[in-house]
């Protein structure tokens, strides 16, 4: 019925129980919970659809396959809903957010991703108001964008990355604001959403085979030569800071050549939490660039992960991925005039 929220329950602490050996998702066992919370909000919540995935997973399991399924399966709901809640471990919670964006271009209705660090079940439970605050974005028209809610910020969903392992606040996006905060109202940051261009689209897949991999201190160039075979089509290379690698390592710059040579879409991101792949900025990092490899300038590792498995799965050669990997498609990459 329009006008309800679908709560997809995918996973993850907010449904789990305690078994012998620690949490684990069991189906069934978050519908109450939520009904309950639903119900006793006395209208304050808007009405809402729940439906649970066959088998409710830890996140960690998770795999590119989930992200098709929840994909098609708000697609396919799209019109019959005013928004939806996704529910979600927050292990691989960033990686599903950034590939939702990326999978449903201008699918112009909220779809808010949260979960929470301790089962709702108990007392303590950070699920209970993840969940309303979720259902209350959801409900509204202000945020049409796929989104990532935990503790007291909403953030873009392709910008988030999971930051502490037990802290209730364990998502930020370091280089972008969070598009709302959750304090005593919902302050919308207007002025940073996005509206929808263009009608709705659902990329049905498959992806492509991408990979990514932090350089570190006497990295070998035969770890990335191994890594850079069939079926391999794009990389994601973690660099230091602007962007910068070890320029005086030639096998490992001859890797990273010969990979791109074959035809594998290398993209440079950095390690650093905060900050941009600044081409130009270090010769260190320009002998990099010089490879083939392509700069993905402040997005994050998960964001240039789902966005290159969903490119290269289109369809589109090499080059052409290439230049998509540098230009803002879903509000991932800050695109900075040049110098
Ligand atoms: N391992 C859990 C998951 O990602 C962690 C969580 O949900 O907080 O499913």
């Amino acid at each position: 019925m329009r006008g309800d929220v679908l709560v997809l329950h995918t996973g993850g602490t907010i449904g789990m129980v305690e078994t012998p050996d620690g949490h684990a998702a069991v189906p069934g066992a978050l519908a109450p919970y939520v009904d309950w919370i639903v119900e006793s909000s006395r209208g304050e919540l808007p009405p809402i659809t729940f439906r649970e995935l066959d088998r409710p997973i830890d996140s960690a399991n998770a795999t590119p396959d989930d992200w098709l399924t929840v994909a098609r399966i708000l697609h396919d709901a799209r019109d019959a809903h005013t928004g939806f809640v996704v529910l979600h471990g927050t292990d691989t919670m960033a990686y599903t957010a950034s590939a939702l964006s990326f999978l449903l271009p201008s699918f112009g209705r909220p779809v808010v991703v949260t979960g929470s660090q301790i089962p709702i079940a108990r007392t303590r439970s950070d699920g209970r108001q993840n969940l309303i605050g979720a259902l209350q974005v959801a409900a509204g028209a202000a945020v049409p964008e796929v989104t990532l809610l935990f503790g007291e910020v909403l953030l873009r969903g392709n910008r988030a990355t999971k930051v502490d392992a037990s802290g209730l606040d364990a998502f930020d996006s370091p280089r972008f604001p969070p598009l709302a905060t959750l304090g005593i109202d919902v302050a919308v940051n207007h002025a940073l959403v996005r509206v929808p261009d263009a009608e709705p689209r659902l990329v049905s897949g498959p992806l492509g085979q991408v990979a990514a991999v932090r350089v570190f201190p006497g990295f070998s160039a035969s770890i990335l030569v191994n890594l850079c075979r069939p079926p391999l089509q794009g990389l994601v290379l973690e660099a230091y800071g602007a962007g910068n690698g070890p320029s005086e390592d030639r096998d490992f710059l001859a890797a990273v050549e010969a990979a791109t040579a074959a035809g594998i879409v290398v993209v440079v991101v950095t390690q650093c939490v905060r900050g941009t792949v600044q081409p130009g900025a270090y010769a260190t990092g320009s002998a990099l660039l010089r490879t083939g490899a392509v700069p993905g300038f402040d997005m994050t590792s998960e964001a240039a992960l789902t966005k290159l498995a969903v490119l290269l799965g289109q369809g589109l050669d090499a080059g052409a991925v290439a230049a998509e990997m540098q230009r803002d498609v879903a509000g991932e990459l800050t695109v900075r005039a040049p110098a």
